[in-house]
């Protein structure tokens, strides 16, 4: 029987979960699901980075897990995650992730001493050693470097001090950091996206793999976990090829076996830019200047922190901040986070269709012919391959998302989409759902969907069930069309129509909905001329759910009233 798979994804927990990682998550993810349906076995393990201590926030790893698994992405191994929780409709209900392997903890922080053990043992073999240089001293060498125009590398200085000398400052806690001895041959990256990728011994100095301050540097500590986590396939973005042959000599000096690498293409803006997590300061900083705005538009911001901001390239507000002043400026921020995604209403199985297809191409064809594009986690379960993964730049396109969006909000029955749009409601919009609460959410979930690309579209729809019955503004011009044209039949119909609602018994759509058919047999008018007026008179535009759950919604009282309010404004008019 083959090796179980075992694949990881080690987000660092410095901000919100961005596309970019999640499709490295949802990759991983799938080729474990996968080797598990070829029955070979495999796993999917989530390891939080957190060995930066000043840029790691708890605040940062408790979203990243609540993104993945609203996205669907669940580990196996990992840190211990409630699935059931309000606003997750797609995952199932449980706990997942734990130590059943016993090769946690899955925070790098809380894994120090088997570090320190591996550096030890680097040191005892010589393969690495400590350095002792001062900050203040690299800094001069880097800056002559640079004066002479030649690249900076370190000089293994710290190698003319006597190994007894050394070990004996290192006993006595002397400052210092600890470089790996990096061995004087090329080193090949046997790369399953990108072919071999071979770097030769002068582009690599004796890099650091302990800080200064006793922490591991990310290449120590990943090729450590790696390892001791038995991950026999590593998938990440091609910003880390850079880091894989510092790695791979690392895994030689540490005696551990070279997984598998995939590194998969970068993602890109439409414009051609790389995609950033910057995007949304960038756009923000942008409209800023446009509109000469020089001071902060919004308290949540001092004067000091906004100066800077729009200064340095790449300072970002915190997301709340942000989103403040986007909306006093006026300015749509692009959605980069999957936090984003979730806020502008976008399904989980819609943005993992659309990330599978950022790099990764099924090849199969749809019964007519065309590239299949539309699947779900489940098939990426089962069919998802490294040979799949292309070479190319993955480009971004959010129109494409958008109508996959749209198109999967389409296959929901009425009952699966008011579930998710009172979920969405619940977290991004509670004023929809205090104000209409779970059954006028369903009574309108059927009239919303058809009109929905994204869940926060729904609130434009039933707007006007919002609104107090004098809290609207009317369209003369739909007014003028559906009561004043000609004989300004529409008005006498609205009229005598307002007598007759007591008589709509019960007060349900059906109902209502063959209430205005009688009523419009019984004056010998179209529907046109009734119906169109009722729409005008208690939403104040011309189009809307259909009517009888319009008026269902709003309730007797209320309609009542706006027809009231319309009639002295037509009347007026
Ligand atoms: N913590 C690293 C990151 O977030 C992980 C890189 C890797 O997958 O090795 O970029």
């Amino acid at each position: 029987m083959p090796d179980p798979v075992v694949t990881r994804f080690a987000p660092s927990p410095t901000g919100h979960l961005h596309v970019g990682g999640a499709r490295t998550a949802l990759f991983c993810w799938a080729l474990a699901r996968r080797a598990e349906n070829d029955g070979s076995g495999g796993r999917f393990v989530l390891r939080i980075e957190d060995t930066d201590q000043a840029r790691s926030s708890d605040a940062a790893s408790a979203g990243i897990l609540e993104d993945l698994a609203w996205l669907g992405i669940l580990w196996d191994d990992g840190p211990e995650f409630s699935t059931h929780q309000e606003g997750r409709a797609s995952s199932p209900p449980g706990v997942i992730g734990g130590d059943s392997r016993g090769v946690g903890p899955y925070y790098q922080a809380q894994r120090l001493d088997l570090y320190n053990e591996h550096i030890a043992k680097l040191i005892e073999a010589d393969a690495a050693y400590p350095a002792f240089e001062s900050p203040d001293e690299l800094e001069a060498k880097r800056k002559e470097a640079i004066d002479a125009k030649v690249g900076y590398r370190y000089d293994r200085s710290a190698l003319d001090i006597p190994r007894d000398e050394r070990m004996a400052r290192l006993a006595k806690g002397d400052d210092h950091v600890v470089r790996l001895k990096m061995p004087d041959e090329p080193i090949t990256v046997h790369d399953q996206v990108l072919g071999d990728v071979t770097v030769g011994p002068d582009e690599f100095d004796d890099f650091i793999i302990r800080k200064r301050d006793g922490f591991p540097t990310y290449h120590l500590a990943v090729v450590v976990d790696d390892a001791l986590m038995g991950v026999t396939h590593v998938l990440r973005g091609q910003e880390h090829l850079i880091n894989t042959p510092r790695h791979i000599a690392l895994q030689r000096a540490l005696g551990f076996d070279t997984p598998t690498y995939a590194h998969m293409p970068l993602i890109f803006n439409p414009d051609g830019s790389k995609m950033s997590k910057r995007d949304k300061d960038k756009a923000a900083k942008k409209a800023c200047k446009d509109a000469g705005v020089d001071a902060p538009p919004v308290a949540s911001v001092s004067g000091e922190a906004f100066k800077k901001w729009m200064k340095d390239k790449t300072r970002q507000l915190p997301s709340d901040q942000l989103r403040e002043l986007a909306a006093a400026v006026g300015v749509t921020l692009p959605e980069i986070d999957v936090e984003d995604f979730r806020r502008a209403g976008y399904l989980p199985g819609a943005l993992c269709n659309f990330l599978a297809l950022l790099g990764w191409n099924p090849k199969q064809k749809t019964a007519d012919g065309k590239d299949l594009e539309t699947f779900d986690n489940a098939f990426l379960a089962e069919h998802f391959d490294l040979k799949g993964i292309g070479k190319g730049q993955a480009k971004f396109d959010r129109a494409k998302l958008l109508s996959f969006n749209s198109d999967a909000i389409g296959r929901l029955d009425d009952a699966e989409f008011a579930r998710v749009w009172r979920d969405w409601a619940g977290a991004y919009d509670p004023e929809l759902v205090s104000k209409l609460g779970d059954d006028k959410i369903a009574l309108f979930a059927g009239a919303v969907k058809p009109r929905c690309k994204t869940l926060a579209d729904g609130r434009g729809v039933v707007q006007f069930a919002l609104v107090d019955d004098d809290g609207y503004e009317f369209d003369g011009k739909a007014v003028h069309k559906a009561m004043l044209k000609g004989d300004a039949k529409g008005l006498e119909m609205l009229q005598t129509f307002a007598g007759a609602l007591d008589a709509i018994d019960p007060w349900d759509a059906p109902t209502i909905d063959a209430a205005v058919e009688a009523f419009a047999s019984e004056h010998e008018v179209g529907m046109g001329k009734i119906a169109q007026p009722i729409r005008v008179a208690v939403t104040g535009a011309g189009v809307s759910p259909p009517l009888g759950v319009t008026l269902a919604v709003l309730g007797r009282e209320s309609v009542q009233a706006r027809i009231e309010r319309c009639l002295a404004f037509a009347e007026q008019a």
